[in-house]
């Protein structure tokens, strides 16, 4: 098969993808494959290759099985196993930095123009602590046989996404701006939460270590979607997780306000109260709100949820709990009820309070909460696509 020309793309929710003589940047939204699937999700083979100017560093799912080069274009041939197939593709000026965490192969594909942001904040070092982590607490990578790619995208395409063994995080995660202290003292840099640098540094490893989250959890196990339950519920906990582990819990505390804001700010929403009222509003509108309303079940109340069961449990249990589950459903479906009984909860359990819900808010929480609903849109319309 081959394809040529513009994309046309049948609804206009969200981003298509392009093709653009920089760079290419194609999702499973951007239907620029025929997508087998099987009856029975069995695992099935799928070959492929593709062509671009050999000036582009193309990217391609599952592993990689040959180059040819000829008259200034490079076709990469690639091969993948999979029980469902809706891979992405992404190509630009990129270099690439390879490294071994464990037993997983990463590569990690950026622009040599943020070359100098990316080692002076070590974001090499948290990819790989942020692997290290979710291996150490919930079990291996779950396509041992291919490397985890992550793949810096173009402001296109703000936010993040995880596909088969590819992670895409938007360049301004590794474009920020560096003052002068933090380019001579680049060794000792600590974030410092109370500050809107430190806050957005946290956010940006945050957006990374929710995509990686998201191999294990919605790529790897396949959470059966019927919010609040979901895999963003994981993705958003697993690196508040991290992020505890890494920079301390005072750090991370902001995240778990986070969500627990945003669930207040629902719960004592008008049409929350009043939902009767809501057929009085315009089709668009009530759109909107729904939206909103699904978003901060995924990414406000799942997550508090998991808080929750980890409180009930305890840091040990719980993540063992994690592992097995993990195990047994590894490209399995898992429904919440499913998830439940291998916890040994009720659905009750996890609707009480957490203790995160008792803090009190402060005003670095709000200007947080701004930038990382734009983040949470992103995140959240590529959810609503699948
Ligand atoms: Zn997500």
């Amino acid at each position: 098969m081959s394809y040529a020309g513009k994309i046309k793309y049948p609804c206009a929710v969200s981003f298509p993808g392009y093709i653009s003589e920089e760079s290419i940047y194609l999702l499973e939204q951007s239907h620029w494959i025929f997508e087998p699937l099987t009856a029975s999700k069995e695992m099935i083979e799928i070959a492929g290759s593709v062509t671009a100017p050999d000036d582009l560093v193309v990217v391609v799912p599952g592993k990689q099985t040959g180059v040819l080069e000829e008259h200034g274009r490079r076709t990469l041939k690639y091969s993948v196993l999979s029980n469902g197939f809706s891979p992405g593709i992404f190509a630009g000026d990129y270099e690439v930095k390879k490294m071994r965490v464990g037993s997983t192969e990463v590569e990690f594909y950026y622009s040599p123009k943020h070359r100098a942001y990316i080692e002076t904040l070590e974001i090499e070092n948290h990819i790989q602590n942020i692997v290290t982590y979710y291996e150490k607490n919930i079990g291996s990578y779950p396509y041992q046989e291919y490397p985890l790619k992550i793949v810096e995208t173009s402001i296109y395409k703000p936010g993040g996404h995880s596909t088969l063994n590819i992670v895409t995080v938007s360049e301004h995660v590794f474009n920020r701006e560096m003052d002068q202290e933090l380019r001579e003292h680049s060794d000792s840099f600590s974030p410092d939460p109370t500050s809107l640098k430190g806050m957005t540094f946290i956010e940006d490893i945050d957006l990374l270590a929710h995509e990686i989250a998201h191999q294990w959890w919605g790529t790897g196990v396949r959470v059966e979607e019927d919010s609040p339950w979901s895999s963003e519920g994981f993705a958003c906990y697993m690196p508040y997780k991290y992020i505890t582990e890494e920079f301390g819990p005072g750090t991370s505390a902001v995240i778990p306000e986070m969500w627990r804001k945003r669930v207040n700010s629902l719960e004592n929403s008008y049409y929350y109260t009043n939902p009767e009222m809501l057929e009085n509003l315009p089709e668009k509108q009530r759109q909107g709100y729904e939206m909103q309303t699904l978003k901060t079940e995924l990414y406000g109340q799942m997550p508090l949820q998991l808080m929750r069961a980890e409180e009930l449990l305890g840091e040990d249990i719980f993540f063992a709990r994690l592992s097995e589950i993990y195990a047994e459903y590894k490209f399995k479906s898992l429904s919440y009820e499913e998830f439940l009984s291998s916890l040994e909860l009720s659905e009750d359990d996890l609707e009480g309070d957490t203790r995160a819900g008792a803090e009190k808010e402060t005003e670095g929480i709000a200007e947080m909460e701004t930038e990382k609903d734009t983040e949470g849109i992103a995140e959240g319309e590529v959810f609503l696509d699948e």
